[in-house]
């Protein structure tokens, strides 16, 4: 159990308002200290690592402290997943490495202003993420932090996503993770405008290549094996770190903090992925996690036939 990862949701508010938002935006609120202490108590017993997520965990007024108890616990990896915006000012980027975070994993969607703020739907945006990428880039030899990178991948950026690598393969990062859309919540109301077939994405994916083949940092996360055959080195049912599919999907979708622990591994988000009759033919069929069901409820299965 203990290759596991346990994650905290911090915070249901965001200072971006992503196009492509998997999140309810109904929620307005922040997790309690209290209740943090008493999860990282609990699931210990789980594993040693933790991730400090959802939506924006460092407008938590609370989260240096959240680390700290982390850290005091004996939680040998923490890991934050942020949008990075605070992480132009150095000295709050100094608290949070002092306070003991040993990974960022950092969003950022394009590598210029006009489609970075667009898809994040607030301006100035981009400026924030060149000062973080420098902070970041700077710091992370010196205190030996594990850097990623998540993009996702929708309509407005998929076409060119080799530029965005090239881009980011300038800064010391040890994984560039690409994401599909799940289309829920903003990026259901949104879809016409930003979803994209999995097939059209694999043959821009397959551009990449060239890239993996350089610097073996990219990981697309929840892409079937059957559009990528011979290219599923690059592909991750879960992000690069060592945390089990029940773990991240239960983080990721049960928002009630009410709910215990095995309530929450029953609305784990794998409930939501589906298989076809065809799937059990396909010779990826138990290393493959399926397809959102609603993905499927929109596209269909025409795209995904079983691998021999
Ligand atoms: S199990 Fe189904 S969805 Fe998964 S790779 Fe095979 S055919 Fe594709």
């Amino acid at each position: 159990m203990k290759n596991q990862r346990v994650h905290i949701l911090t915070s249901w508010w965001c200072t971006n308002d992503c196009i492509f938002c998997m999140d309810d935006k109904k929620l307005r609120n922040f997790i309690s200290i209290e209740k943090v202490t008493k999860n990282l108590k609990e699931w210990l017993k789980y594993s040693n690592e933790v991730t400090f997520t959802s939506w924006e965990p460092t407008i938590h007024p609370k989260i240096v402290e959240m680390i700290e108890i982390a850290k005091d616990l004996w939680y040998k990896t923490i890991q934050i997943i942020s949008n990075g915006r605070k992480y132009k000012d150095v000295n709050f980027l100094l608290s949070l490495i002092n306070a003991w975070v040993t990974d960022f994993i950092i969003s950022i969607h394009w590598y210029n202003s006009s489609l970075h703020d667009t898809i994040v739907r607030k301006k100035w945006v981009f400026n924030d993420v060149l000062k973080w990428m420098v902070n970041i880039s700077k710091l992370k030899k010196d205190y030996n932090l594990v850097f990623n990178t998540n993009t996702t991948i929708i309509k407005q950026n998929y076409k060119e996503i080799y530029k965005i690598i090239y881009f980011l393969e300038k800064f010391p990062i040890d994984s560039i993770v690409l994401n599909v859309v799940i289309p829920q919540e903003e990026a259901y109301k949104n879809k016409n405008d930003i979803l994209v077939k999995y097939s059209n994405m694999a043959l821009e994916f397959k551009k990449l290549l060239l890239f993996q083949e350089k610097y073996n940092n990219i990981y697309i996360n929840w892409f079937p094996f059957c559009l990528w055959d011979e290219l599923s080195t690059m592909i991750w049912f879960r992000e690069p770190v060592s945390f089990e599919q029940n773990w991240q999907n239960f983080a990721r979708h049960s928002d009630n903090h009410s709910l215990d622990l095995n309530e929450k591994i029953e609305l784990s988000m794998i409930n939501w992925k589906t298989k076809s009759d065809e799937c059990t033919k396909c010779k990826y069929f138990s290393d493959c996690e399926g397809i959102w069901d609603s993905y499927i409820n929109l596209f269909w299965w025409d795209e995904f036939l079983p691998v021999k």
